[in-house]
């Protein structure tokens, strides 16, 4: 299969990171026979530096012609006395908007390598495997009017959603359960809010078309209490843009490595754009210390959801899991007898490990 890639390093680690995912990313073309071709662009601090804004028009325009985005991160240092429109961030939240990537997707899975670090007792944390579905386009961020009145006295901010906003969102989430655990939980302020009211409609309404996934609604704040309580309870999580702002970060400590943390933003027709959850980190950039399996794992959600290749998205998935058994890792994450390696010989052991699994099993199940 032939796919166009466009990479946005962006700032910091991002262009250590993207560079050890695109490693990754020829060593999964080599081994299923599949055409991957790569296109690099400016965005965020580095963009501002050399043509003076945060999202130039050629980034834009290759990003809509690509069939998947891979982004580093954005912003720094550099960058923050700058006013709020030349913002790094408003590179990222920029290209989002004009690509319309209304839903985005963080999956929160626990490595057994790893489950010492996180917070929650490993018994806790251990089998949890949940993704939360988030509206990324609407809602409380997006609603006008937002200001202040009355000289500053009164404040207004506005929560609007159009009912093919949250039908568009809704259908997304019972699209992922399918080919997960078919259990969809929507997590909502019902007995306060009418835009959740509106929220649990649409779902009733959806779930006639999916009887074979389990639905269940939840006030967000039930859900923000059970995901500390019982992660493993849920699968897939669907809610509009604040809630899930918080429920999201709040489920991306429960692994307790942010360097471990892929995310997706998408639309309907499968354009996406991949990112870690993790920002730049300019205390370490240009060292070679950065973790880049948040970005590899972000590349394997690309393949399977942009590119419909799960059977290579698992590879990669299960190649890391390998990789951290084995007890490599970076710096900032802690195993136990482990042996410590810079960013990019970690990227490697992954390609290594995919390159010394069987192939031939691997393809026929591909093309079976
Ligand atoms: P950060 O995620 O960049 O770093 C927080 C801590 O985690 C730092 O100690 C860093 O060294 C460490 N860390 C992060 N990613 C790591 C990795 N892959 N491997 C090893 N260690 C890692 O958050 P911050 O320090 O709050 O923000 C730094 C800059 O990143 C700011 O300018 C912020 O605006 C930006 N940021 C960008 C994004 C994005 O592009 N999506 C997200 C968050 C923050």
């Amino acid at each position: 299969m032939e796919k166009h890639i466009v990479i946005l390093p962006g700032d910091g680690i991002g262009p250590e990171v993207t560079k050890a995912a695109k490693g990754v990313l020829e060593t999964v073309a080599a081994k299923f026979g599949h055409n991957f071709t790569f296109e690099t662009h400016e965005i965020g601090g580095a963009a501002i530096d050399n043509q003076g804004t945060p999202l130039p028009e050629d980034t834009v325009a290759a990003c809509r012609k690509a069939d998947g985005i891979l982004l580093g991160a954005v912003g720094g240092p550099k960058w923050d006395d700058l006013p709020g429109h030349m913002r790094p961030e408003k590179g990222l939240l920029g290209i989002r908007k004009q690509l319309g990537l209304f839903a985005n997707l963080r999956p929160v899975k626990g490595f057994d390598a790893l489950l010492h670090a996180s917070p929650l007792k490993p018994e806790v944390v251990g089998d949890s495997d949940l993704l939360i579905v988030r509206e990324l386009t609407g809602g409380l961020y997006f609603g006008e009017p937002s200001e202040r009145r009355n000289n500053g006295q009164d404040v207004v901010d506005t929560l609007a959603y159009s009912r093919s906003e949250i039908e568009r969102i809704v259908d997304q989430s019972f699209k992922s359960a399918k080919v997960r655990r078919n259990k969809l939980t929507s997590v909502d302020k019902a007995n306060v809010l009418e835009s959740s009211r509106m929220w649990r409609e649409v779902v009733e309404e959806k779930k006639q078309e999916h009887p074979d996934v389990e639905v269940e609604h939840m006030l967000v704040d039930a859900a923000a209490m059970k995901l500390v309580t019982n992660p493993g309870y849920f699968d897939v999580i669907v809610t509009e843009n604040m809630f899930g702002d918080i429920l999201s970060d709040e489920a991306s400590v429960l692994t307790g490595s942010l360097g471990m943390l892929p995310s997706a933003s998408i639309r309907q027709d499968g354009l996406g754009l991949y990112e870690p959850v993790h920002g730049s980190a300019p205390d370490i950039a240009g060292q070679n210390k950065a973790n880049p399996l948040a970005t590899i794992l972000s590349a394997a959600m690309m393949l399977r959801h942009s590119f419909n290749m799960s059977v290579e998205a698992d590879e990669i998935e299960s190649a890391v899991q390998s990789v951290l058994n084995d007890k490599y890792h970076t710096a900032d994450l802690k195993v136990k007898d482990g042996t410590q390696v810079s960013g990019s010989e970690l990227a490697e052991k992954v390609s290594e490990q995919m390159t010394s699994n069987d192939t031939t099993d691997d393809i026929m199940r591909c093309y079976a």
